[in-house]
């Protein structure tokens, strides 16, 4: 895809540059994945070496603060030492041993501690993994094979919810995936966000087919959209009145914007739960549950299968116990607090240019909208001026802000952005916003 770049570069970052070059020999597109290789906003992708509280340093020595924090996990900061002690010790206990392990207990043990809706929990390594298994698990508790989804809502790169998805998918306007079949996303029914008339019709169309509802709590991945009042409890009760499963995805909200994450926020009660990121910290960490009587249905308790040679793995258990222990009231509090005051930075920086944004936010992940009007789904996601993003983000760039590159995602704060890492973002922001206003499509 080519992206006009509309501002000049005053910078340089030859030593990523030339890791750019060398990876993209010998990895597709130079990178491991999509959205961090810089093409919806064009550029040379910062290689990282190093990162400490809210910064990060590239390989060309340059110090950013870090927005993104690894597009979620590191709600601590980087390096946190007490999670970093954890790792060590765990380390030195020994790295996999394939059997289960008594980390593994702890952190499910703090899940359902801390979400009163997961009663039981499976543990896996990655989000794509969690969302794919609980699907799995409620078509074999159903016996049903569909599945709705919504539009800019990501989920993982799950064949069957690939179909019109958020993150990079959005970041490129991918309108679906070559090498996924007409078998595999046959049963994936792609409803409009934020529309529960659009549900309704889909359960009456397909009486008696429609195994779960799947959503993000609170979605981050077409930039924050956040639920409209009473929407997740309307597919809740659809799906009761229906005999499917509500299945929340809090892969990126879940321990995030609190305690118990989006659940904590709205209350409403999903039949199944995915998670991964924050309670990973910063590890390759995720998990699905929920109802206990589903959850019995999955080997080897049931016949659903699933599995994972590295599920639980004592390292990664070790630092998402770590992570979870320290984050009480304080630590969230903390977190919203940041973040309210980046988000009342940005939008005095952009009102002072006459730039029309929108900022929204769900607890405290929030977005940019480059657009007047409220964002309430993915067709109106995509309607805003993309092109001021990619100014305003390499402006932020070059002068040491990290933000993530492209204007569908949500930008993440830790408990570790303190005020001298406020005041630089403070200190950047006029210049961005000014390039915003005068970016041209
Ligand atoms: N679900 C949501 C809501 C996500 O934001 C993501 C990743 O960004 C995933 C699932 C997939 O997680 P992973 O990248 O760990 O596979």
């Amino acid at each position: 895809m080519q992206v006009r770049i509309t501002v000049s570069f005053p910078y340089e970052a030859p030593v990523s540059q030339s890791l750019f070059d060398r990876a993209s020999v010998v990895t597709p597109g130079g990178v491991n994945s999509p959205v961090r290789a810089f093409r919806a906003v064009g550029g040379t992708p910062r290689f990282m070496v190093s990162g400490t509280g809210p910064y990060l340093t590239d390989a060309d020595g340059r110090e950013y603060v870090d927005l993104v924090c690894s597009w979620g996990p590191m709600i601590l900061g980087h390096a946190h030492p007490e999670v970093t002690a954890a790792v060590q010790e765990a380390v030195a206990r020994g790295t996999s041993f394939g059997t289960p392990g008594a980390d593994e207990v702890e952190l499910a043990e703090e899940i359902t501690a801390r979400i009163e809706p997961v009663e039981q929990v499976r543990l896996v390594s990655s989000g794509t993994e969690a969302t794919m298994s609980a699907i799995r698990l409620a078509r074999g508790f159903t016996g049903r094979a569909k599945v709705v989804k919504f539009a800019g809502c990501y989920h993982g790169h799950v064949d069957a919810l690939l179909a019109a998805a958020g993150s990079g998918v959005a970041t490129f306007g991918l309108p679906d995936t070559p090498g996924v079949t007409g078998a595999q996303a046959g049963d994936t029914i792609v409803l409009p966000y934020n529309d529960l008339a659009a549900v309704r019709a889909a359960f009456a169309a397909h009486e008696g087919e429609i195994a779960c509802v799947i959503t993000e709590a609170s979605p981050g991945n077409m930039g924050v959209v956040p639920p409209l009042p009473g929407f997740n409890q309307g597919l809740a009760d659809l799906c009761r009145e229906n005999g499917a499963l509500y299945i929340s995805d809090e892969v990126m909200t879940g321990f995030r914007v609190s305690r118990a994450g989006w659940y904590g926020i709205d209350g409403v009660r999903p039949d199944l739960m995915t998670f991964g990121k924050v309670m990973g910290g910063g590890f390759p960490a995720a998990a699905f549950g929920g109802r206990a009587d589903v959850m019995a249905h999955l080997a080897p308790a049931g016949p659903v299968y699933q599995a994972g040679t590295l599920s639980g793995n004592p390292v990664a258990t070790a630092a998402g116990v770590a992570q979870l222990r320290l984050l009480d009231d304080a630590a969230y509090a903390k977190v919203d607090a940041v973040s309210a005051a980046v988000r009342a930075l940005v939008t005095e920086a952009l009102t002072k240019e006459g730039v029309a944004h929108r900022l929204q936010t769900a607890g405290n992940m929030f977005s940019v909208f480059f657009t007047d009007a409220a964002v309430t789904d993915y067709g109106k996601a995509r309607a805003q001026e993309s092109f001021r993003f990619t100014a305003f983000f390499h402006s932020m760039l070059a002068q040491g802000v990290y933000l993530p590159p492209s204007a569908f995602e949500s930008w993440f704060v830790s408990a570790a952005h303190d005020d001298a890492a406020i005041e630089r973002i403070a200190a950047a922001l006029p210049a961005a916003a000014k390039a915003a206003a005068e970016a041209t499509a």
